[in-house]
């Protein structure tokens, strides 16, 4: 029996397995390392997060992204976006030097089992283990409109479907969102000679600003501190302490986990974007119907009007929702006794990321309602890895017990069930 196994080998799961084995814990780790970053974004896309606020962690902080790039050469700098590939081959490096070797099976249930949990994977094979770490990352909660739900793909997919764009090369292409990904997608096919169009609810685009420099004078930095989420004091409370974030009451959580850092572009895209991308801005898609190999979309606007228009294939990049109604992996009798953050469906988690179901531990977007924005991005990982080691740690102490039968210590402070919802743009 293992003391405790990650599902999911992501920039979470990663990390908490790092620190877990520097702990002498008997960890096993499942997944394919950085899926997500490798199979799931194409390969033209940037981070948009600094280098400096994108480190997987690691006891010693040795294994960062700036330790990686020197050691390729090519020296991470600030204000110079990331290749996302780049930053995945840092992730498998991480995963070389500093984690234990990753089980590349899929994890297909988890559930109560003797001593703690059975975790199932894909091939049938049972593992009995006294603690759970969720690190299943964003890919379990895509987000897509109704009105798209039930298209087949050819004619309609999520953003994070494509782990490439050529195949919709001289092709009309509507992307759906305001966001990043959005953003970005559609620059990528418009590059590449994709006719393509942007639909997005708000009434205009959102774009960042140029990083300052690291070293400014002491009233600027003052005024506005560099945060992993960039700067300013708002976004420092969300970057810098996830464990305050957690004390706000929760209504006030699932409001900013809602709302804060909402879709925007990264400010190196602009110029890509702008003149090279239609905007439809104020127009939602109401309805989508196949016709003949492509589909026919209805758009209304706010006040009320509407416009036809006939596109090959519909993006929508939409954003994931971390709904524990979408962790189809968590057997019923976990998953519906979960507290949750207010009112829709995110997981509530202690200060040590446990569940409200002793043993069962959350990182990454699943910890995003109870920890706030820092944990939509790899830079909450750092803050995790540690909390919830410690948390496993103290979990497993009482000699003999049973996880799931002993009595609940990091999970006690939880409050009440209550479901809230919140999509990350
Ligand atoms: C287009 C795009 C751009 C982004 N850009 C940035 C950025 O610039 N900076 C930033 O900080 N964040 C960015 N993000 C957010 C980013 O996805 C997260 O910060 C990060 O991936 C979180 O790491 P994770 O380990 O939680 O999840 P993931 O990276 O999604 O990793 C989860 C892992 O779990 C595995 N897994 C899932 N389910 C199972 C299962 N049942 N069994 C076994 N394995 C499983 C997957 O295969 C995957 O390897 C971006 C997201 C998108 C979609």
């Amino acid at each position: 029996m293992y003391d405790l196994v990650v599902v999911g080998a992501g920039p979470y799961g990663l990390s908490v397995a790092a620190h877990a084995a520097r702990a002498g814990l008997d960890v096993k780790v499942f997944g394919r390392p950085m899926a997500s970053w490798l199979r799931h974004m194409p390969p033209g896309m940037f981070l948009k997060s600094e280098p400096w606020a994108s480190n997987l962690s690691d006891p010693d902080g040795a294994h960062t992204l700036a330790a990686y790039s020197a050691a390729q050469g090519t020296p991470a700098r600030h204000g110079v976006p990331v290749p996302v590939r780049f930053f995945a081959a840092y992730g498998l490096w991480f995963a070389r030097q500093a984690a234990p070797p990753a089980d590349e099976r899929e994890v297909v249930s988890v559930r109560p089992g003797p001593g703690g949990f059975l975790v199932t994977t894909a091939d049938g094979e049972p593992v009995l283990t006294r603690t759970v770490a969720l690190a299943v990352g964003v890919m379990p909660f895509v987000e897509v409109p109704e009105v798209l739900r039930g298209l087949p793909p050819e004619l309609a997919s999520h953003s994070s479907h494509h782990a490439g764009l050529g195949h919709f090369e001289g092709r009309d292409v509507t992307v759906v969102g305001a966001g990043q990904a959005a953003l970005e997608t559609a620059a990528l096919l418009a590059e590449q000679g994709t006719r393509v169009r942007v639909v997005a609810r708000s009434p205009a685009l959102d774009w960042n600003t140029p990083p300052p420099p690291l070293a400014r004078p002491l009233a600027q930095r003052v005024r506005g501190p560099h945060t992993g989420l960039g700067c300013g004091w708002r976004n420092w409370l969300y970057a810098e302490t996830p464990g305050a974030f957690r004390r706000l009451p929760a209504a006030t959580r699932a409001r900013v986990f809602a709302s804060a850092l909402g879709p925007a572009g990264a400010w190196w895209l602009r110029e890509r974007f702008e003149g090279a991308v239609e905007v439809r801005l104020g127009e939602q898609i109401v309805a989508a119907a196949p016709a003949g190999g492509r589909l026919r979309l209805r758009l209304a606007d706010a006040d009320g009007g509407t416009a036809r228009l006939e596109t090959d294939h519909v993006v929508a990049a939409t954003g994931f929702t971390p709904a524990l109604d979408r962790l189809a992996l968590l057997a019923p009798e976990l998953r519906d006794g979960l507290a949750t953050v207010a009112d829709g469906g995110g997981p509530e988690a202690s200060g040590c990321f446990e569940s409200s179901y002793p043993g069962l531990f959350l990182a990454g977007l699943l910890s995003a309602p109870s920890f706030g924005p820092s944990m939509r991005f790899v830079h909450g990982a750092t803050y995790t890895a540690e909390r919830l080691v410690r948390g496993v740690r103290r979990r497993l102490r009482p000699a003999g017990g049973s996880p799931g039968l002993v009595a609940p210590r990091a999970a006690e402070k939880l409050p009440a069930r209550g479901r809230a919802a919140g999509v990350m743009p």
